[in-house]
C-alpha cells in the first residue's frame, strides 16, 4: 500500500498555535507521489459496487474527482455554505471556536444510491459526520468514508465507527 507520508508537510503552529497542520499539498504536487495515492484509492475501491464519490470542500474535490473518472463513478460535492446555485441540505457542526455549515444539492443523489465519501483529513471527524448525515437524508447509503490521513487521536474515526459507518485512511499520525 502507498504510504504518503514521506511526501506530507507538517507546518507547526498553523493556523494556530500548537497546532500541527498535515499539509497535502506536497503531496499533490509531487507528480508521481499524486497519481501513487490516486491509483491506491482506486485500487482499494475497484471491486467496490458504488455509485457515486461525494467529495468535500475543498481538498475532498482535489482528490475525489480523479477517483471518480477513474472508477466511472459520478462525483458530488459538498460545499460550504453559499456556493451550490440550486436548492440544498444543509447540516451545522462545531468547530473550536462556533459552528460551521455544509450544503449538499437536494436533487445530488438518489435514495439507494451508494456512495463513497472523500475527504484529505479526519481529525475530530465534525465535517465528515455533517457530510454522511446529508448522504443519509437524502436516502443514499454510506459505503464507507475515506481520507489520506486520520488523527485517531482526535477521536473522528472512532466516533464515525461508533455509529456504523466504515472509515479507510491511507496513514495515521498519532
Ligand atoms: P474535522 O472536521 O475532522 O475536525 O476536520 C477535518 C477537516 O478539517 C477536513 O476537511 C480537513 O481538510 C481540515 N483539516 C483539519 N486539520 C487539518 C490538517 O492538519 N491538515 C489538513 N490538510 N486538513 C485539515
Amino acid at each position: 500500500m502507498f504510504d504518503p507520508k514521506p511526501y506530507i508537510r507538517t507546518v507547526p503552529d498553523w493556523p494556530k498555535s500548537g497546532v500541527q497542520f498535515r499539509d497535502i499539498t506536497t503531496l499533490f504536487s509531487d507528480k508521481k507521489a499524486f497519481r501513487q495515492l490516486v491509483d491506491a484509492f482506486v485500487h482499494q475501491y475497484m471491486d467496490v459496487e458504488f455509485d457515486a464519490v461525494v467529495g468535500i470542500d475543498a481538498r475532498g474535490f482535489i482528490l475525489g474527482s480523479p477517483i471518480a473518472y477513474e472508477l466511472n463513478k459520478a462525483f458530488i460535492p459538498v460545499r460550504k455554505k453559499g456556493k451550490l446555485p440550486f436548492a440544498t441540505l444543509e447540516e451545522s457542526y462545531d468547530l473550536e471556536y462556533g459552528q460551521a455549515e455544509i450544503q449538499i444539492h437536494a436533487d445530488a443523489l438518489k435514495p439507494g444510491e451508494k456512495v463513497l465519501v472523500i475527504d484529505d483529513l479526519i481529525a475530530t471527524g465534525g465535517t465528515l459526520e455533517a457530510s454522511c448525515k446529508l448522504v443519509t437524508r437524502l436516502g443514499a447509503e454510506i459505503v464507507e468514508c475515506a481520507a489520506i490521513v486520520d488523527l485517531p487521536d482526535l477521536g473522528g474515526s472512532k466516533n464515525l465507527k461508533d455509529q456504523g459507518i466504515s472509515v479507510f485512511s491511507l496513514c495515521q499520525y498519532e
